[in-house]
């Protein structure tokens, strides 16, 4: 069983890395020799929120280690189905600003498209396990209408791809729509917020390099990294392509408990990505959303921590601490005390 395991994940494209992900508890269990007294809450909370995990991903955790940060954010624990208040299914209020399906825009000149319902990997603390997606796949027809939105709001000078995960779209599909975009004169920039090059490197491939930086668009990856192991020779590799392809790249992460919920692991991450020349962006709190709240670190807490970062990190390794609050027009950057 395990032989096979090993011929299925040499590394072919990204796809069939994505096609051949684990679904199953079991098996993930199984993999990493884990106790099967994790089974049952994990089958429980995976109904609600399925467990996926890419191979790539999954070799990067410790085996025998029920405590692995890159684990805590993959596997579905019980205390997930615990009803907690003020934890939410829409924490953001998402649904208030979809003026047409596959559009968020809530910040004056930057637009969300909804470009993948998908994901490559499931994060169980994520703010969309709720996010009604099927009602946002569309036709070209109805790119169209968004398309022509854009058009109109001549106040937007850029546009985010986003999801799901914006890169788990095919590259046809993505080089059509950045076409469409870029010739609408008061769009500059392009950003794409994806974790697909971190947990399938192979999807920085050819294809890819080539729509984003084929128009006059301004390209920016900012990609999602929340502790250091999750970057290993691979992920550096695509960081490096990106980059020699003068694409912009960004991360950003969410400070999780039992993840990276102390100065020592950020500031790692900060010097790891210092490394990959990638310019840490946002820290943000948790999202309070239903299912999640067992990944919450209090803002006193969170200063404390972001304190310590300061008093070791230059400047420009230092991400802004936000939280998003529902109805602002940005980010919010948390109030910090040194
Ligand atoms: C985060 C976010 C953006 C981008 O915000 P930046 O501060 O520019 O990174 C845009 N629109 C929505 C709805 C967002 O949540
Ligand atoms: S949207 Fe991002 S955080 Fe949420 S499940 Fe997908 S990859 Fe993870």
């Amino acid at each position: 069983m395990r032989d096979q395991t090993q011929i299925l994940s040499i590394p072919s494209n990204w796809k069939t890395e994505l096609s051949q992900s684990l679904k199953s508890v079991d098996e993930l269990l199984d993999c990493l020799q884990l106790d099967a007294s994790l089974l049952s809450g994990a089958q429980r909370a995976a109904m609600e929120f399925p467990l996926q995990v890419p191979r790539p991903y999954l070799a990067r955790i410790r085996h025998g280690d029920p405590q692995d940060p890159l684990l805590t954010q993959v596997l579905p624990v019980q205390q997930e189905l615990d009803t907690v208040e003020g934890f939410d299914d829409d924490p953001l209020d998402e649904a208030a600003h979809n003026p047409h399906p596959g559009i968020v825009h809530k910040y004056r000149n930057r637009l969300l498209l909804i470009v993948s319902p998908a994901c490559a990997i499931n994060c169980r603390y994520c703010f969309r396990r709720h996010f009604p997606y099927q009602q946002q796949r569309q036709n070209r027809q109805q790119w169209q209408s968004a398309l022509d939105y854009i058009r109109q709001h001549r106040e937007l000078n850029e546009i985010i791809y986003s999801g799901g995960d914006p890169l788990a779209a095919n590259d046809k599909f993505l080089g059509w729509l950045t076409e469409q975009i870029s010739q609408i004169s008061h769009i500059k920039r392009l950003r794409v917020h994806s974790r697909l090059p971190i947990v399938i490197p192979s999807r920085i491939d050819d294809e890819l390099l080539q729509w984003m930086t084929a128009s006059r668009l301004q390209p920016t990856l900012v990609v999602h990294i929340n502790h250091p192991n999750e970057i290993d020779d691979a992920v550096e590799a695509g960081l490096h392509r990106l980059q020699e392809n003068r694409i912009r790249v960004f991360n950003q992460s969410v400070l999780l408990k039992g993840v990276n919920d102390c100065a020592e692991t950020l500031i790692a991450l900060s010097e790891r990505l210092y490394d990959c020349r990638v310019n840490p962006y946002y820290l943000h709190l948790l999202d309070p959303v239903k299912g999640a709240a067992h990944f919450d670190v209090c803002e006193s807490r969170a200063t404390q921590i972001y304190a310590e970062m300061q008093a070791v990190l230059p400047g420009f390794l230092l991400p802004r601490l936000v939280r998003e609050v529902p109805g602002k027009a940005a980010k919010t950057i948390v109030a910090t005390t040194l």
